[in-house]
């Protein structure tokens, strides 16, 4: 298990290793901000991309060149990967699955980690860490300057440490209005930091939260056990709305994910509220707050969210 040798660096749990309290955003232009850390919609993006050059070629050789991500990485996949057949490329929250008959690859990207699909010899980067090389000529690499991204093993993912206690994928019917009232019973938590929190939901980091609560008109301080259920259903549409929206978004750099050597541009986002503080709210032109909501910064519209 990983946890034998973590980094010095990451000394938390698996439990809430993936908490990640910041993130980096570069303001390309007033209306758009580009993502810098992969959310939902970029590991989807990214799976999209990948899945077609690597589902069912054989693993011929997988080469290491740093060991030390967020965890080692497994053993398994210099040991066990080789020779197999890859089935299939699925997401869980925002880990990517690898699956073979001998397990399954668990890829995580981190904060800068991005895949590429290249030829097999192309030269490495410095942050080049892993590659995968596949029998059509091809290789799966894995770059991540910052190194918090990990690639991990498990026989059954969905009961490795970090996967099991998961809350449904947010666009799963499993995830509707009922379900995120009866979580919401009794909880004085904040709803957005409640939207947050992976084992009630996954893959709604602080942009996608501010954006949801936004278009469901909901305050974000609102105690989420206070919110009635016709409010919640609004919530789980916003969104359903928001992450489709980026996810399609993705589709139009699904070719960005082969050659080349540079790493994938995650997509610009249109945003609604989130980044635009003191800027005139898109429905009632009043200026957009700014509040620091669990360390994060939430944007929200005095006006229209209650
Ligand atoms: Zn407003």
């Amino acid at each position: 298990m990983p946890q034998a040798g973590r980094r010095p660096l990451s000394n938390k749990p698996f439990s809430d290793g993936f908490k990640l309290t910041a993130i980096t955003l570069i303001v390309c232009d007033p209306s758009h901000l580009c993502i810098e850390m992969p959310e939902l919609p970029e590991v989807e993006t990214s799976r999209r991309g990948i899945a077609p050059w690597i589902e069912n070629q054989e693993v011929s050789r997988v080469v290491v060149r740093q060991h030390n991500l967020r965890w080692p990485v497994a053993c398994e996949i210099e040991q066990k990967l080789p020779g197999q057949k890859i089935r299939s490329l699925s997401r869980r929250a925002k880990y990517l699955l690898i699956r073979t008959d001998a397990g399954t690859a668990i890829l995580h990207l981190g904060m800068s980690g991005s895949l590429r699909i290249i030829d097999t010899g192309t030269p490495a980067g410095v942050h080049d860490h892993v590659d995968i090389e596949l029998s059509n000529g091809k290789a799966l690499r894995f770059r991540d300057p910052r190194r918090f991204g990990s690639l991990l093993w498990a026989d059954d993912p969905f009961e490795h440490p970090l996967l099991r206690n998961l809350g449904p994928e947010p666009l799963d019917e499993a995830f509707d209005g009922d379900y995120l009232r009866q979580t919401a019973q009794g909880r004085r938590v904040s709803i957005k930091q409640f939207l947050m929190n992976a084992s009630v939901v996954v893959g709604i980091g602080n942009i996608y939260a501010s954006e949801s609560l936004f278009v469901a008109r909901i305050h974000p301080k609102r105690q989420a056990g206070r919110i009635a259920l016709r409010r919640m259903e609004s919530l789980v549409d916003a969104i359903k709305t928001v992450l489709g929206k980026a996810i399609d978004a993705g589709g139009t750099t699904l070719r960005d994910f082969h050659g080349g050597d540079g790493e994938p541009g995650y997509f610009q986002l249109q945003l609604e509220v989130y980044g635009r503080g003191d800027q005139p709210c898109l429905r009632c032109r009043r200026p957009i707050s700014v509040i620091v909501l669990g360390q994060r910064s939430t944007y929200y519209c005095k006006n229209c969210q209650r």
